[in-house]
């Protein structure tokens, strides 16, 4: 925001140095701010570095006169709204044609009378003042609809915070805009964004190390810190604020159902005038849609979080807390992927409990139910930690072994296959007894193209070891003699 005090700066540009003296000093004397340059080159650059509002401008220069400087001047869209006044000795209609046809603003015929060219001036500025307030709000309402477009959309919310802290910065020139998230925890803000630094990332500060943040959250209400250097606000922190360039601190607290729950944070290097109301009725509106990211995050990242939780309820099997079949065939994928991938085996081994049917008949339900899962365990017991195990259905499990080729997994099958034939079922009923038979499916095999197809092949194993290895592990076509 830009000082209301702050004098009109005028450039000007003769190649007289009586001239540039006499208009100086009167320009200085009603006091405005001027800067002098010789020629057109000059000018040029000047308009550039100097940003003037107004520019009195002679016609008759050396090499680049008045015409062609102010025509380039009014071609660039950085210095066209800057009013021109053309100084000229010229007096035939044509001349002063040539000139308002070079996009002038004004000119007056030298010599010219002190009073009349002031007035002139004058009359310059307040057109482009009033230039300046629309490009302002024009500005600010492009700001103001870039934070609602994306606390609406969809990005996530750490984009929006960024937005937010960006462009509050443009409608508030500072030189960090931070939006600081106010916790359960009175003590502590976690800065969710900072205009001057991506990197920030809930950030957690003690914001008893900022007084001016918890007068906002006390108060309720925006806080400004014309220079903390002095304010008496700032006084248990006037040490660590010495060092920093610093002049003015702005707090707008973030409010949702009258509760402050975040703040935004602006330091300016410069001193800050927010006194008008249309500033203060923009800083609301942003700190409305701020109030709405926060809201808005926070329902959406605890929804992702409960989705999160409900989609791992449906993936693992209610008897055994295994893996399903859901998760088995996403993770079957994944880790078929990542074989190709790395052109490793993966083996898939589908074990089936046999005569499963008599245990439920012979043996109860419920005791059938505790048999699955002891195998679920026993299974989960004797693999390794990368290896997967997942409840395919009813009596069915699946192990997935990563890097394990033919000979490794049809071992492991076997062994596992032991493990379960001599495991003791304690009380159960003569002519029960536990044992499974397994089939194994390896990538890279014949046929086996998709993750699909290692489920298969192992599948076609197993009705094979059910017809002739019963109780035992087999590939799906024999193995060649050794
Ligand atoms: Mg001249």
């Amino acid at each position: 925001m830009q000082e209301q005090t702050a004098p009109a700066r005028i450039l000007v540009v003769d190649d007289e140095p009586l001239i540039r003296a006499q208009l100086s000093e009167a320009l200085v004397r009603s006091g405005f701010q001027t800067s002098q340059v010789v020629d057109g080159e000059s000018a040029l650059e000047a308009v550039k570095r100097l940003r003037p509002d107004c520019v009195i401008l002679d016609v008759l220069m050396p090499r680049l006169d008045g015409y062609m400087v102010c025509r380039a001047l009014k071609a660039d869209p950085e210095t066209a709204h800057i009013p021109v006044l053309l100084l000229t000795a010229l007096h035939r209609k044509e001349d002063l044609l040539q000139g308002l046809g070079a996009g002038a603003e004004d000119f007056l015929r030298k010599p010219f009378d002190l009073q009349e060219l002031l007035a002139r001036v004058e009359a310059q500025l307040r057109v482009k003042q009033r230039h300046d307030a629309v490009a302002k709000e024009r500005n600010d309402l492009k700001a103001l609809l870039e934070v609602s477009q994306a606390v609406s959309s969809t990005l996530r919310s750490r984009d929006i915070f960024q937005i937010i802290v960006r462009e509050t910065a443009r409608i508030i020139p500072s030189t960090r805009c931070s939006l600081v998230l106010i916790a359960d925890d009175p003590r502590y803000g976690f800065v969710l964004a900072s205009h001057d630094d991506a990197a920030v990332d809930r950030l957690k500060i003690q914001l008893v190390k900022y007084p001016e943040v918890q007068e906002a959250i006390r108060t309720k209400a925006p806080v400004l810190i014309d220079d903390a250097h002095t304010h008496p606000l700032m006084d248990s922190v006037r040490e660590q604020v010495r060092g920093i360039p610093l002049t003015s601190i702005y707090v707008l607290p973030v409010i949702l159902r009258n509760q402050v729950i975040g703040t935004l944070f602006l330091r300016t290097a410069k001193a800050l005038h927010l006194h008008s109301p249309r500033e203060l009725k923009l800083c609301q509106v942003i700190s409305d849609l701020a109030a709405t990211a926060l809201h808005n995050a926070h329902t959406y990242e605890s929804l992702e979080v409960n989705v999160a939780h409900l989609e791992q309820l449906t993936l693992l099997d209610d008897l055994t807390g295994l893996p399903n079949r859901r998760f088995l065939r996403r993770r079957l994928e994944e880790e078929f992927t990542r074989a190709q991938r790395h052109r490793s085996p993966l083996a898939c081994v589908l074990f089936d409990l046999d005569d499963f049917k008599q245990v439920n008949d012979r043996w109860g339900h419920a005791r059938g139910d505790e048999v699955l899962q002891q195998v679920a365990k026993l299974l989960q017991g004797n693999v390794r930690g990368s290896d997967v195990v997942a409840r395919f259905g009813g009596e069915e499990f699946v192990v997935l072994l990563p890097m394990t080729d033919e000979a490794g997994a049809l071992a492991e099958a076997r062994r596992i296959c032991h493990v379960l034939r001599t495991h003791p079922l304690p009380g159960a009923p003569r002519g029960i007894s536990l044992s499974a038979s397994a089939g194994v499916g390896v990538f890279p095999g014949p046929e086996i193209r998709t993750a699909e197809d290692l489920l298969y092949q192992a599948d076609r194993a197993l009705y094979r070891a059910k017809e002739t290895h019963k109780g035992d592990a087999t590939l799906a076509a024999p193995a060649p003699p050794a």
